[in-house]
């Protein structure tokens, strides 16, 4: 018997996909930094944005931007550890170090890449890796990628995690991973409980803060400082200048042992061009602007009370999140893809989230907030959002 043609078993495999109402496609979306764009012919509210604090639009990150192009040119040329690293990217990591209060830091061209690179040259075989079960795709790939034994614990639940540490190998070094802030749920990691068990345990505890940075904390640290949480020796802390800082690369804040560690072998790192020089000033200025500019991050939160309390006095079923992720849950795929279709004809982009992204059974709107959206485009998102659920049966 002879194999069948693999574009045949692709089709084949696609249309399974299909029928489940979990086939993907890409959407354009017009151009527009702010809140208003335009998908498919439809000037439409944008609420699916991380760009939370607004920045992405911000005239002095495109200044930056064109600056450091002129001056450096367009590429880096070469990985950090050939030619590539530039003065712009030593400085760039200083500053970020000194942001985070940790004596050292490293940047990554993306955030998904610090996470592949930090777990995985951190961990190896022989060692042994407790992971949140909501834990964002990156940190899962990369555990699968260190080859380290992981052990999962039910989401958020701590005790569950301490219980797995303390069925931990006496050799070999031990890795709490966990999001600050879910990036599908919106909820926070109990960082206090955390910490406390991984310092007992003597575990390194890895923190991913990619939606947390410059969204919490009194300074825009992330979650950590929300909770009060100042550096130790053990903290590895995982950042990216893509969501709220409105540009791109990720970054690990730690000690010097483990950013060490990280330059002699994480392969995301070592075998990556450099990130360019436009990304590097943009990410260098906005830490700047982090600081000179509070109040985005001051009325980021009032928009997210806002939208929230009008969903909820309309009668949908939100998942308990804090800040500006808001999602709206559905339940099977095909429904959340109707009332996402409802209410982009309702004038709001926000599109449906569905397995494997979230677990079956919880697929949602994940709504997000921009400090550059206005108090009444959360009534009217609100408003649209509950015309929608009412035209596809769920209200
Ligand atoms: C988005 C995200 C990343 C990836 O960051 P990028 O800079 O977009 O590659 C990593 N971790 C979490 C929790 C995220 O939500």
């Amino acid at each position: 018997m002879s194999a069948s043609p693999p574009l045949a078993v692709l089709g084949q495999r696609l249309a399974g996909r299909q029928a489940h109402g979990l086939g993907r496609r890409l959407v354009g979306i017009g151009p527009a930094t702010g809140p208003r764009v335009e998908v498919q012919g439809r000037s439409c509210l944008l609420m699916a944005s991380n760009d939370y604090l607004g920045l992405s639009g911000h005239p002095r990150l495109i200044q930056a931007a064109m600056e450091a192009s002129r001056r450096w040119g367009i590429g880096s040329g070469a990985s950090r550890l050939a030619a590539g690293t530039l003065d712009g990217h030593l400085e760039l990591e200083q500053a970020i170090a000194e942001f985070k209060g940790t004596p050292a830091a490293l940047f990554f061209s993306t955030g998904y890449m610090t996470n592949l690179g930090v777990i995985s040259s951190l961990a190896g075989p022989g060692d042994y890796i407790v992971s949140d079960q909501l834990n964002h795709a990156s940190l899962i790939d990369a555990c699968r990628l260190s080859r380290a034994q992981v052990r999962i614990y039910n989401h958020g639940d701590w005790q569950a995690a301490e219980s797995l540490l303390e069925q931990a190998p006496d050799s070999g070094l031990r890795l709490l991973v966990s999001d600050g802030v879910f990036s599908m749920d919106g909820d926070m990691a109990p960082l206090a409980e955390l910490a406390r068990v991984a310092r007992h345990h003597q575990a390194l505890l890895v923190v991913d803060e990619a939606h947390a940075t410059g969204v919490w904390g009194q300074s825009g640290r992330g979650s950590l400082e929300h909770y009060g949480l100042e550096y130790w020796p053990e903290l590895v802390s995982i950042g990216t200048f893509s969501k709220a800082l409105g540009g791109a690369g990720g970054f690990v804040a730690a000690a010097p042992e483990v950013i060490n560690t990280l330059v002699q072998g994480a392969r995301s790192f070592l075998y990556s061009t450099a990130p360019p020089p436009a990304q590097v000033a943009v990410a260098r200025e906005v830490l700047a602007l982090l600081e000179e500019e509070p109040w985005r991050r001051d009325t980021l939160h009032q928009l997210c009370a806002r939208l929230r309390g009008n969903l909820e006095q309309a009668g949908l079923r939100l998942l308990s999140s804090a800040g500006p992720i808001v999602p709206v849950l559905v339940g099977e795929a095909d429904q959340a893809l109707n009332l996402a279709q409802a209410l982009w004809q309702e004038g709001v982009y926000a599109p449906a989230m569905r397995p494997p992204t979230v677990p079956p059974g919880t697929s949602r709107l994940r709504l997000t907030v921009n400090a550059a959206h206005s108090p009444e485009d959360m009534d009217l998102a609100a408003q649209a959002l509950r015309r929608a659920a009412k035209q596809v049966g769920l209200l």
